[in-house]
């Protein structure tokens, strides 16, 4: 056993300062990053607990017409908040698509940005080949059972994908994420905080050492009224997704004026579906077109031995979110 120290965080400065310790990771609700330390997948030597700083727990609407979600935030009190319901539905419907009911009273949204792969050679230590856990080591994956794993962007380091339901809803909601570090303050547009596996998969985020997420800022919202977060999983609860997918519109009679597409399941960071978007800009949800420009999200789709069902699957359920967010039954 490992011993590790723990420290309770009374203000940011407190936290930052405790994080420039080689070893040390910051805890939110705790419930992804204590089955890894059980399962040997992690073992920081100190855990800073940040959920007692003030400031950081609340939602507030932004000048701008937008909100911001404090880093601390329980995943069930984001989802179930009266501004998040009624003006950023999708992010709700994702949120309460995740987890359990439990899960998401201690689940944090910054915990939640930065919760590692479902992959199970990941979890397992007793699979050595891991480049995610082990740089170097090798992906059992990739000649393994890949049926959960990437069809686009992934590397021959990594194929494993990004688990949470969330970040596709922020992806499509072009949110920013709010940080602060040993370097002062910045703001990562949602697209650039997690990252591609490339040659170095153990990095999942552009997150840099010691920085803390404070918030994430939702823009104002122009899909308020035809947004919609559909989850393909193989049970009905309590399962990451196969596919998902995150469609916002704004129609201007029954014609797109704008689209915003995200997918889960399918890449080891959410993942715009930026050509389907162009395609539905000025067309009408007739089911031709609908198929078409989700055809777009899979170009260059690659299946391992176990996953090819993701490609017709996901172009599927881009048809069928984009409907249903547009008003069809
Ligand atoms: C059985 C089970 C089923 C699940 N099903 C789903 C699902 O269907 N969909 C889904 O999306 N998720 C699912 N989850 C994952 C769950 O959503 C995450 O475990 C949770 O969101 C993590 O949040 P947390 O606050 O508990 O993070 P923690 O476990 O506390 O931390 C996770 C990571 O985030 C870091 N961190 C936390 N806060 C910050 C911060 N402010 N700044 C920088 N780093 C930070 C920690 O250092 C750690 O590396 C499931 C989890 C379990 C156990
Ligand atoms: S897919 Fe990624 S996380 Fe899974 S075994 Fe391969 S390197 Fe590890």
């Amino acid at each position: 056993m490992d011993a590790i120290s723990y420290q309770r965080a009374a203000d940011i400065g407190a936290a930052l300062s405790a994080a420039s310790q080689p070893g040390t990771m910051f805890i939110g609700g705790g419930t992804n990053l204590l089955d890894l330390m059980k399962g040997g997948v992690m073992r920081p030597m100190k855990l800073v607990d940040i959920t007692h700083i003030d400031g950081l727990n609340g939602i507030t609407a932004l000048p701008d017409g937008g909100l911001r979600l404090g880093a601390l935030v329980r995943n069930s009190d984001a989802a179930n908040h009266a501004w998040v319901r009624e003006r950023y539905p999708l992010l709700s419907q994702a949120l309460l698509a995740g987890a359990s009911a439990q899960l998401r009273n201690m689940a944090t949204v910054g915990g939640n940005l930065m919760q590692r792969t479902r992959c199970s050679y990941f979890y397992d230590t007793g699979f050595p080949q891991c480049n995610k856990r082990t740089p170097g080591s090798g992906c059992a994956a990739i000649d393994g059972h890949n049926r959960m794993h990437a069809i686009l962007g992934a590397s021959r380091q990594c194929i494993a994908t990004n688990p949470s339901d969330m970040s596709v809803a922020l992806a499509a909601l072009d949110a920013v994420v709010r940080v602060t570090g040993p370097n002062g303050e910045r703001a990562i547009p949602f697209a650039e905080f997690h990252r591609l596996p490339g040659d170095r998969p153990d990095l999942d985020t552009t997150l840099q050492a010691g920085e803390l997420i404070t918030s994430v800022d939702l823009p104002p919202p122009p899909f308020a009224e035809h947004s919609k977060y559909l989850k393909v999983r193989d049970r009905a609860s309590y399962a990451f997704a196969l596919v998902s997918v995150a469609a916002a519109l704004q129609m201007d009679g029954n014609t797109v004026k704008s689209a915003r597409i995200a997918l889960g399941g399918v890449a080891h960071k959410p993942w715009r579906a930026n050509a389907t978007e162009r395609a539905l800009v000025g067309a009408s949800l007739d089911k031709t077109t609908l198929q078409t420009a989700a055809a777009l999200a899979v170009q260059g789709a690659q299946a391992q031995r176990d996953n090819a069902f993701k490609i017709a699957l996901a172009q599927r359920a881009i048809v069928r979110a984009v409907q249903q967010a547009g008003g069809a039954a």
